[in-house]
């Protein structure tokens, strides 16, 4: 298996493992048993600076690219942890890095990088609209310095536990906008003025420890400065932080797998039973090969995505791609894993179950494996569009 030196970024590898050795499987296992917020893990990562890989030097971050957020996120998930309790910042920055004022850069960035606020939250998904993102209703009304915002979010993780809360509306309704993605505006919300006065955040309990809820909003009212870019045209931002998203997700099932496969590859070489270890045989040793060589063929994807956008070019199908190889092999590594391990593969301490639950949220969120398809079938392939 790969070790740290053979890939990108050997160095932020090597900190974020010895950072990650800090929090055992027994830490993720309460976390996960009580859905708590892992506070002391994000602390450490934030502080650390590895959450602030991308924003620039100027403003408190490092000031490097997605493909070095890529390696953080992996090697996360390579450890057993999980880093959706904090992905949202690194995958979020690009709207404001690239769509925002100068004035919002000043006022947010240093202190996002500091940790004194955590921009975590993005809310896009609503009840009605599901992926279909032009059809959201949530809107936004201008009334003299502020917008008063009304409707609703779903599965808008962390909103508990973020400051900051990246928000899609419409200011100005689908069938009145010159073409469906126009009318869309991003404002990026302080939560922290408008919880109890506009906003009810309401949690959500699901399989994984995610955090995610829905969120109401009724005459929220919000400062225009909080408007991200042009009014009208936040489509086109969100769909930008999306390619990142995706790729920094799909690097997120890469550090799953990678964990999947080392506990499998180690348990069939200790497990002994009909006086062999089970790793001796080739249907115990095939599958988590077969598992390997499909993870790294996904990895080299990902790879590809990420440098793509790194240099500013369009890497909309990669990063698609990307994550449905990614996501998919990582959920083939994690059942591998589990049959590897018979029944102790089901028991809480070996971290195999939870993870196993953790990895199949992928192929669903933040975007299901059937659009993945359908991008590539009408965007590269040219066939036509069935919606
Ligand atoms: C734990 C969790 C955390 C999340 N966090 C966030 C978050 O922080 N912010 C946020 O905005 N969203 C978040 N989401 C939402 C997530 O992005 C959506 O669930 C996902 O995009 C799928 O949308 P949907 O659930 O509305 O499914 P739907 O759009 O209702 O689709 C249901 C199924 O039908 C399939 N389908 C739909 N249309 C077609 C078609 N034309 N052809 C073929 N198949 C089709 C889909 O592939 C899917 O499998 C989260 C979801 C979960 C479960």
């Amino acid at each position: 298996m790969n070790n740290a030196q053979d890939l990108s970024y050997p160095e932020i590898r090597e900190a974020v493992q010895k950072l990650c050795a800090q929090f055992p499987g027994a830490y993720w296992q309460s976390m996960d048993r009580d859905r708590s917020y892992p506070t002391e893990f994000v602390n450490a990562l934030t502080q650390s600076g590895f959450l602030s890989v991308l924003i620039p030097e100027h403003y408190g971050g490092s000031g490097l690219g997605l493909a070095a957020a890529a390696a953080v996120l992996e090697e996360i998930h390579r450890s057993g942890g999980n880093g959706g309790a904090c992905h949202a910042q690194m995958y979020t920055m690009g709207t404001l890095l690239r769509h925002g004022s100068v004035e919002q850069k000043e006022h947010f960035l240093p202190k996002i990088a500091s940790g004194e606020l955590r921009l975590q939250a993005f809310g896009v998904t609503e009840p009605t609209s599901g992926t279909d993102t032009t059809r959201i209703t949530t809107f936004a009304r201008r009334e003299g310095d502020h917008y008063v915002v009304s409707g609703q979010k779903i599965w808008t993780s962390r909103a508990e536990h973020s400051d900051l809360l990246v928000l899609l509306v419409r200011t100005q309704r689908r069938d009145e906008a010159a073409r469906p993605s126009k009318g869309l505006s991003v404002l990026l919300v302080d939560m922290r003025d408008v919880l109890g006065n506009g906003l009810t955040i309401r949690p959500i309990r699901t399989m994984l420890n995610h955090g995610t809820t829905e969120l109401f909003f009724d005459e929220m009212r919000v400062p225009a400065g909080s408007l991200i870019g042009e009014e009208g045209e936040g489509f086109k931002y969100i769909l930008d932080g999306m390619n990142a998203e995706r790729v920094l997700i799909a690097s997120e099932c890469i550090g799953d797998g990678r964990f999947f496969i080392d506990r499998a590859a180690a348990y069939a070489g200790e497990r002994s039973v009909f006086d062999r270890p089970i790793g001796l045989n080739q249907g115990i040793q095939f599958p988590i090969a077969r598992s390997y060589i499909e993870l790294e063929a996904a990895a080299g994807m990902v790879d590809k995505a990420a440098a793509l956008f790194d240099e500013g070019k369009s890497c909309g199908s990669e990063a698609n791609m990307a994550k449905l190889l990614a996501s998919e092999a990582s959920w083939k590594a994690a059942d591998v894993c589990l049959q590897t391990h018979g029944g102790f593969g089901f028991a809480e301490e070996y971290d195999i179950e939870r993870k196993f639950r953790e990895t199949r949220l992928y192929q669903v969120a933040p975007i299901s494996t059937n659009l993945i398809l359908s991008h590539v079938a009408t965007h590269v392939l040219g066939l036509p569009k069935s919606f």
